[in-house]
């Protein structure tokens, strides 16, 4: 499938090593829900993104998540900076596997944590090795909070991201994730993505971001 795409990168104030992965995956222009959510989740804006599937809304948070992360002074292999809430398995090991690409030449540690996989694991591996970045499933997040209250700290978290939020409803996870949002940090940025838009997420918005800029991209291609 042949992507759309927008302004270069280049129009955009990135780090150096998020630069080199985009070289190495040979992406140099962006797509056009990249180049107008990008400038605004990089800046301190609660996004929400509506966009077909394949537009390529990964990108327009996971490089938000790693430029954030990545300028933060201080912070402790246990300090969860970003945590990317996925309605599945299967999505979140795909969003984990381009998260821990971008994150190489950085000293976060990203975690995939996810049903199907023992817990304790995933409780192993967390107290192990920390946790910056979580790539994580609703019900599998809130039982690793639960499990590892003692270690995993959320009170620098930056970045809290919903991805595919029609899904996350569709399945299910309303309440977990709204039980999930009420232990958060409130002082975060947020962002909340989507192919559709209904009363439900509507109402997620609600709970979860704060004065979101609406950012909808209906590209004819
Ligand atoms: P969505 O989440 O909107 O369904 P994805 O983020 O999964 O879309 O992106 C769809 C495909 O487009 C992926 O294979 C991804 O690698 C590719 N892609 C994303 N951004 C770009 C880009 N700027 N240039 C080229 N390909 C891209
Ligand atoms: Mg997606």
């Amino acid at each position: 499938m042949k992507i759309n795409t927008a302004e270069s990168f280049d129009t955009i104030d990135l780090s150096e090593t998020t630069r080199k992965t985009l070289n190495a995956l040979n992406f140099t222009r962006m797509t056009p829900v990249q180049a107008v959510t990008l400038p605004n989740f990089l800046s301190n804006k609660d996004v929400v993104v509506q966009s077909k599937t394949g537009s390529g809304k990964t990108l327009s948070f996971v490089i938000p998540v790693i430029e954030i992360c990545q300028g933060l002074k201080s912070f402790m292999l246990n300090d969860v900076l970003a945590v990317i809430i996925s309605p599945t398995r299967e999505l979140a090991k795909q969003t984990y596997d381009v998260t821990v690409k971008f994150s190489e030449n950085t000293n976060l540690v990203v975690q995939c944590l996810i049903g199907g996989v023992d817990i304790q694991a995933d409780v192993k591996k967390v107290r192990e090795f920390g946790g910056n970045i979580l790539v994580t499933t609703p019900g599998r997040l809130w039982d690793i909070m639960e499990k590892c209250s003692d270690f995993l700290l959320f009170k620098k978290l930056e970045v809290l991201v919903f991805d595919e939020a029609d899904k996350l409803i569709q399945m299910g996870f309303q309440s977990k994730v709204t039980e999930i949002i009420g232990k958060l940090p409130k002082q975060r940025r947020t962002g909340l993505f989507s192919a559709t838009l209904n009363d439900s997420i509507k109402e997620l918005i609600k709970v979860g971001l704060r004065n979101p800029v609406k950012i909808n991209v209906t590209d004819s291609h």
